[in-house]
């Protein structure tokens, strides 16, 4: 129920950066394809305002987004509006790397508001000290069970399902360890950004490596979970981000398992 709200949300956030121009051609192409396929000529024009955008909410751009590739990790800034949320850190040392991410999108470490670790691994949490001494505004989030493993200078902010930060959606996605987390951005066509909970291989989606997961059965039961909600691109801290209809590639993988 929830992955069909989000869905929906994103659909008419679509709508909204279409603008008005986008809603009249799609009513032309809407009374083309009924005229071909049920031979009715009359669509009334009333009924296209239920889909018309009339909230702000609408019109909440998609994130822009950077990789941070460390080699064997990698970490993410995400841009929207001037402000950056970085989600994971990558090992001790890889400040340097996500500065070089917050300069191609032209924003600095003052403007970075947010820090999402998705879990307490330390290739995910290494830079986390770095980086908030650098981003002096930042709150840190994490997943409540993980947060007592994570080494931190500052308070981390517990999150879970229900909750948003900087827009995104939090989806708790336990398994890799207890307190995994993953960040969806609804907006647009959708980007996931899926820790270890998941992981690119041949640009393909694959679930959580055996070999430094805590609980399997549990790790599968959120692959199955993030198969729900609706998005068109999906990253990872291991493989290669995957771009096109990205979550029916984890729905299909999650009923595999
Ligand atoms: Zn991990």
């Amino acid at each position: 129920m929830k992955s069909r709200e989000i869905s929906r949300r994103a659909f008419v956030r679509d709508l909204g950066r279409g603008g008005l121009a986008v809603a009249v051609l799609g009513l032309t192409a809407l009374s083309c394809s009924d005229d071909e396929s049920s031979g009715e000529t009359t669509v009334a024009p009333t009924s296209q305002p239920a889909v018309a955008p009339s909230t702000t909410e609408g019109l909440l751009a998609p994130v822009t987004w950077e990789r941070v590739n460390l080699g064997f990790v990698s970490a993410y800034v995400l841009a929207r509006g001037g402000e950056a949320a970085i989600v994971d850190t990558g090992v001790a040392g890889s400040e340097a790397a996500i500065e070089a991410s917050l300069t191609a999108l032209n924003l600095g470490w003052n403007d970075v508001g947010h820090v999402i670790v998705t879990h307490l691994h330390n290739d995910h949490q290494g830079s986390l000290p770095a980086v908030l001494d650098l981003a002096p505004d930042a709150t840190a989030y994490a997943g409540q069970e993980d947060i007592p493993e994570i080494q931190s200078p500052r308070r981390i902010t517990a999150v879970g399902d229900g909750d948003t930060v900087f827009d995104l959606t939090i989806i708790e996605t336990p398994g890799h360890t207890p307190g995994h987390i993953s960040v969806l951005d609804p907006a647009g066509t959708g980007l996931l950004v899926a820790g270890d909970a998941l992981n690119g291989r041949d640009g393909e989606v694959i679930g959580a490596n055996p070999q430094f997961t805590s609980d399997i059965p549990t790790a599968d039961d959120s692959v199955r979970r993030l198969g729900q909600f609706t998005y068109d691109t999906v990253v990872f801290g291991h493989g290669e981000p995957v771009v096109g209809l990205a979550s029916q590639q984890v729905a299909t993988l999650g009923a595999s398992l």
